[in-house]
């Protein structure tokens, strides 16, 4: 019988998602595409007249909502690329529908700048109960980090001592300031506090406290900054004999000094402030008047490289392993109407509910991507439009 896949959230990623799914129909079967607003469901069924495409609103803060409309459509798997407020109640209403499900970014609470798997790891046992799997965080980082991670481990370590995963965005879209994807998410990751893991204890640092510049191939030498990424918390317990691992992204000066500047004076702040009688958050004001990153896609140029560079013995010599993948933001314009942050994202959560659907991957529970076999993910990565590079560097 034909499937039914549900793809909740019409931003950026939803976009991407929703064309590479089409590209490969015989696996996906019907799509339905909800959101909160109707506006950008429309406009992205519109982008694909001939596709078998349902659109529908929802509102994903509310279980029961996202229930009947799984039961409604008979989805066979929900794709979760709303806002990481949502997880938690798009995954208590797949356990109550007992139907996979899949996302791309870890839970926040919207009053609390935090990531950590915590809450949707502590679902396990319902997911089990339910006889359903779910895949955290199927997107680019997490996501395609994860499996280069465990790709590292499986055919060029014994054991990995280090890793560093360095994610450049060199892309220039014109403004002086704006973010690649939702504006709220994107900040709130870039001000918050830095942390890296080492020999089992986490460090913490100040934002932007830890600089090193790094040669990223088809970009050159930029500066990249530690920051904590949510990857980190669950490649810590699945790659065995880990001492260190550390993230690094890359930002140009003007970002940083935007940023700084609205930090300095309170625009970046997530609880509620009066204004003239109204409660404005200051950070949701701000997210109105930037630039919507959906429309950053037309005007954006240049390239992305996100990779991994992993450190550690094998057959008792040390080496240095660096994988990495570059994409284009005009290619990937030119292909689905978005430029490459969405479409880094969105590609692997194609992949990653492919693979749930044709059985490469399964299991009952909660999982993340670096505990099923990399091979897979890696061969599609290569044709689905995300092909990757290996270097050994000097140790
Ligand atoms: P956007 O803000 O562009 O899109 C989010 C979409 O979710 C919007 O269409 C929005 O609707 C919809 N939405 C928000 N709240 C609700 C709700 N309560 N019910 C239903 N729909 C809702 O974000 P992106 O597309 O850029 O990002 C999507 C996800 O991907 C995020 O979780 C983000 O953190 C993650 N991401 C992951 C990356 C990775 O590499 N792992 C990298 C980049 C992003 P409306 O249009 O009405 O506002």
């Amino acid at each position: 019988m034909e499937k039914t896949t549900l793809i909740i959230g019409a931003g950026g990623v939803g976009r991407v998602v929703v064309h590479k799914c089409i590209k490969n129909a015989d696996v996906f079967g019907k799509i339905v595409l909800a959101s909160r607003s109707i506006g950008r469901c429309e406009e992205i069924k519109s982008e694909l007249p001939n596709a078998d495409i349902d659109i529908t609103t929802v509102d994903a803060d509310i279980t029961d909502e996202v229930a009947s409309l799984i039961e409604r459509v008979n989805a066979d798997i929900v794709i979760n690329v709303a806002l990481p407020y949502q997880d938690l109640t798009i995954m208590d209403a797949c356990i109550r529908t007992k139907t996979p499900y899949l996302d791309t970014a870890n839970y926040e609470h919207p009053d609390e700048a935090k990531f950590e798997y915590k809450l949707q790891w502590a679902r396990d046992e319902k997911f089990k109960e339910a006889g359903i799997m779910g895949l955290l965080g199927s997107g680019f980082d997490p996501g395609v980090t994860n499996v280069f991670c465990a790709y590292a481990q499986k055919h060029y370590f014994d054991e990995i001592d280090t890793i560093d995963i360095m994610d450049c965005n060199d892309g220039d879209h014109g403004y002086a300031f704006a973010t690649n994807f939702n504006p709220e998410i994107n900040l709130r990751e870039v001000s918050a506090d830095g942390r890296y893991w080492e020999e089992g204890r986490w460090f913490t640092t100040k934002p932007m406290e830890v600089k090193l510049v790094w040669d990223y191939p088809e970009v050159g030498e930029r500066d990249s900054y530690l920051l904590y990424h949510e990857e980190m918390e669950s490649l810590v317990k699945h790659i065995k004999g880990l001492k260190r691992i550390r993230f690094f992204m890359t930002f140009g000066k003007s970002y940083l000094t935007h940023m700084k500047c609205l930090q300095n004076v309170g625009m970046l702040g997530i609880k509620e402030i009066e204004h003239k009688g109204q409660k404005i958050v200051p950070m949701e004001f701000l997210k109105t008047l930037l630039p919507d990153p959906a429309s950053l896609g037309s005007r954006t140029k240049g390239k992305t490289n996100i990779g991994i560079v992993a450190k550690g013995i094998k057959d008792g010599k040390r080496r240095k392993i660096y994988i990495y993948q570059v994409s284009d933001h005009e290619k990937c314009f030119a292909e689905v109407k978005s430029q490459a942050v969405s479409y880094t994202t969105g590609v692997p959560a194609m992949i990653g509910a492919k693979l749930m659907l044709e059985g490469k991957w399964n299991g009952s529970g909660v999982f993340n991507m670096e505990e099923f076999d990399p091979d897979v993910f890696m061969d599609e990565l290569n044709t689905q439009g995300l092909p990757w590079q290996i270097k050994e560097l000097e140790v």
